[in-house]
């Protein structure tokens, strides 16, 4: 695939035709799994297998990795199967020994990337070494957290970068493990157009029947790769069992993703048509979500209202927020009939709300 980025990056040396790819299960078990998906991947478009070996878990008590012993299994993939190798590392000794044991790539963490003191250990350790790292965003939305982290690595020495967007969590529960916010992800392309950036389906969806979807968003928002946790027996992997597709889905998945080869002027124009409108999708959504909590709120000022036996309609009230609106809108450069009429549109389904509630 022809990259759009205007530097050359890690990922053009790998002079792929389709977006990067890397798969494996979400934790080492044993030699036998690891080598056996391995050996399933060996021959579709994976360039890295991942395993992690290190598992951090949000609760103790559960299966926490094999540790460093899994190295020497990684190193048998290579040896087996010719693929690149890859693993999450957390501290500087999970660095060190992955450097030692020659791991081809290292990823950090999302629950790694949200403290500064672990990412400047990290990247003490990492220093100058050419092995690709790609970071994780961190666990909670935050942008500059994320930037922050990636320049401790830069400033260290390391010129092979990578990002991947796994996702945010929330309290309150969503049809996501973690929420992709895409315009996280649109702002990080803005800012740093070269830097690699990966999607993460498997930690955004946490259901495998929902990854298929995660990923063809991903590439038609011009992102440069794919990390999609696979087991060829996901329902009795020992973490993120939900999750985890087999090899032969994989296989089916890539086949089945809209993949733009941007080699000309037609493919070119339908890919910049496809990425705007993906945008404006993942904008709409936010629309709908935002006017959606508003006639909550709504919803709650009728019941107040109930109880104090006031009017639904407060004309001055209404008024105030027209002219702030108006204003507000002239800063966007949207015309003042177009707010009128549309706030007027979201008025009336206010009243209709707050009536609904007065009258139940
Ligand atoms: C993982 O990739 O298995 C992992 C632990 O991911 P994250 O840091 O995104 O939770
Ligand atoms: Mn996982």
């Amino acid at each position: 695939m022809e990259n759009t980025k205007k530097m050359r990056t890690w990922l053009d040396d790998l002079n792929l035709d389709h977006p990067l790819v890397i798969a494996g299960p979400c934790s080492a078990e044993t030699e036998e799994q690891v080598l056996k998906i391995a050996h399933e991947l060996k021959d579709t478009d994976v360039s890295y297998f991942r395993a992690g070996i290190w598992k951090p878990r949000t609760r103790p008590g559960n299966f926490e990795g094999v540790g460093a012993l899994g190295l020497k299994w990684l190193q048998k993939v290579k040896e087996e199967t010719g693929m690149k190798v890859c693993t999450e590392v957390a501290n500087a000794a999970h660095v060190k020994l992955a450097l030692e044991h020659d791991i081809d790539l290292l990823w950090i963490g999302a629950r790694s990337t949200v403290s500064p003191f672990i990412m400047q250990e990290i990247a003490d350790a990492l220093q100058g070494t050419d092995k690709p790292v790609l970071i994780k965003n961190p666990v909670n939305p935050d942008l500059s957290l994320w930037l922050g982290g990636i320049e401790r690595i830069y400033s260290s020495g390391v010129k092979n970068i990578g990002a991947i967007h796994r996702g945010f969590s929330t309290y309150e529960k969503t049809k996501y493990r973690n929420i992709p916010e895409w315009q996280l992800a649109i702002e990080f392309q803005n800012r740093f157009p070269d830097i690699p950036l990966i999607n993460d389906p498997s930690h955004i969806t946490g259901k495998r029947d929902m990854v298929f979807d995660v990923c063809q968003t991903a590439l038609d928002l011009n992102f440069d790769g794919l990390m999609i946790e696979t087991h060829y027996d996901p329902d009795n992997a020992w973490s993120d069992a939900a999750q985890q597709v087999t090899p032969a889905s994989l296989v089916q998945i890539m086949k089945d993703l809209k993949i733009r080869k941007e080699n000309n002027e037609e493919e070119e124009y339908n890919s910049a048509l496809d990425n705007l409108r993906a945008q404006i999708d993942v904008i709409d959504n936010q629309v709908i979500g935002l006017i959606g909590k508003r006639m909550k709120a709504s919803d709650s000022i009728g019941a107040l209202k109930k109880q104090k036996n006031v009017s639904v309609l407060q004309s001055k009230r209404w008024n105030e927020i027209l002219g702030r609106m108006v204003l507000e809108g002239q800063e966007h450069g949207l015309s003042e009939e177009f707010i009128l009429r549309m706030f007027k549109a979201v008025h009336q389904e206010s009243i209709n709300h707050q009536e609904k509630v007065i009258k139940g």
